[in-house]
């Protein structure tokens, strides 16, 4: 007879710590289910997920309309490569292409793949289209950005503990600050060779910094005046994240119907990645309208994965999600009542100065000096507590539940982190 080993914590963290590479500092928590909002670990004990997988899974854990396309797609043809055409991928391109109002799709796996070829396809149109010499493109990007973690996106970082030491870097990028439209400007005009604007519509891994309101739309104005791409990077902000389908979609012709208000930019160059699976596969890509995307021609950029009928069903499924549960929507209602109901308790707060954000990618700021613990610390408390959260920069613990999550829930995680606070005031 088979005898139950029980599995615990300890013993999944040692293997780790002992055969994984030490790439990552987790909270020490194992997890071994999960459903809609909730994850559990292995000893059975639940908890809100307050961190959706940096925002992959906005359709909640183990979505079944979404695992059931995987399944299915699974069973029937997984991989087939670009060599061939198989009958997912054409339908799938239709579908987001239309779904967020652009021309075209190339569809890729992570994030920074999506990053990289947007990169690609912005310099290759500034030497075919706008006329730039080769080898002279170049691109500007922000302070503080988070793109991924190839060696080209890295060399543009100012994080030194992504940056160091690997170096050469790749040249041809040019560093701003953040929410200046000045200094986009003078480089702009200080720089006849630029060829796009890579920007975050919010900085996510930053800490969850809002631009102004009318920053994205005059960056996009600017960019335009100067002929040069503007690239959003909505891995993170984007499919619903922020409240609205896009942090930058205004009067796209998108499927969101609740677009209205500020911004209202359409990117030259959309990425979208994370939540474009539901968190179920890797799935990425880059949107264009055909006056760019014609850049690219056979042979110029690819991937064996990219495209694939897997990733094909699952995104189908995941954007339908989105629009069928009104997420977009849900998340707007929510983050307001969140930072509402945190701002109550904040107002008496000697431990938080403040909670920021948009939808429901939101961040509280620890009164604390950006070395100290005790940000990680509320994390642990927080876990005990059955939440799941994690401090991004330093003093800064980033919130972002999925997105299918209801007001009661939402409640019960505004009491869960105050009883938290209070522990460390
Ligand atoms: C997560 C993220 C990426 C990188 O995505 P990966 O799938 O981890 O490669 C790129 N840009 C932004 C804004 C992100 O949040």
């Amino acid at each position: 007879m088979a005898i139950l080993e029980k599995k615990s914590s300890q013993h999944s963290i040692e293997l780790e710590d002992k055969y994984g590479a030490h790439n990552y500092h987790p909270l020490p928590v194992v997890l071994n289910k999960g459903e809609g909002v909730y994850v559990w670990d292995v000893e059975g004990k639940k908890y809100y997920d307050f961190l959706s997988a940096y925002s992959a899974v906005n359709q909640g854990h183990c979505h079944p309309k979404i695992v059931g396309a995987m399944t299915s797609q699974a069973q029937t043809l997984t991989l087939t490569s670009r060599a061939f055409y198989n009958d997912k991928l054409g339908e799938y391109e239709k579908f987001a292409s239309e779904y967020f109002g652009f021309d075209k799709l190339l569809p890729m796996n992570t994030g920074a793949e999506a990053v990289e070829t947007a990169l690609k396809i912005c310099r290759k149109w500034a030497y075919e289209e706008k006329g730039i010499f080769e080898n002279e493109a170049q691109i500007i990007v922000c302070e503080n950005n988070f793109h991924g973690r190839t060696t080209t996106i890295i060399s543009f970082s100012n994080d030194p503990v992504a940056r160091k030491n690997f170096g050469p870097y790749t040249a041809g990028f040019i560093k701003i600050e953040y929410d200046n439209l000045n200094a986009l400007e003078v480089a702009l005009e200080n720089n006849a060779n630029v060829a796009g604007f890579l920007v975050e519509p919010i900085q996510g891994e930053a800490g969850v910094y809002v631009p102004s309101d009318d920053y994205l739309e005059k960056a996009k104005a600017l960019c335009k005046k100067h002929n040069v791409l503007f690239i959003a990077d909505e891995v993170q902000t984007g499919i619903a994240r922020t409240g609205r389908l896009l942090a930058t979609c205004g009067d796209c012709s998108c499927s969101d119907k609740n677009c209205s208000g500020t911004p209202n930019v359409k990117p030259d160059v959309l990425i979208l990645g994370k939540a474009l699976s539901g968190g179920a596969y890797p799935v990425s890509a880059v949107l264009a309208d055909d006056h760019i995307m014609k850049v690219i021609k056979p042979g110029n950029h690819g991937s064996t994965f990219g495209g694939n009928p897997v990733a094909a069903a699952v995104a189908i499924a995941a954007l339908e999600v989105v629009r069928d549960e009104k997420l977009a929507e849900n998340a707007f209602v929510l983050g307001e009542l969140f930072r509402s109901e945190l701002n109550k308790y904040i107002e008496g707060s000697k431990i938080v100065n403040l909670v920021r954000g948009k939808g429901l990618l939101n961040a509280i700021v620890i009164n604390d000096d950006e070395e100290s613990e005790t940000a990680w610390n509320i994390c642990v408390a927080l876990k005990e507590n059955g939440l799941l959260a994690k401090p991004t920069h330093g003093n800064i613990i980033r919130f972002a539940p999925p997105l299918v999550m209801n007001k009661e829930q939402l409640l019960e995680c505004v009491a869960i982190i105050t009883k938290t606070l209070k522990e460390f005031e």
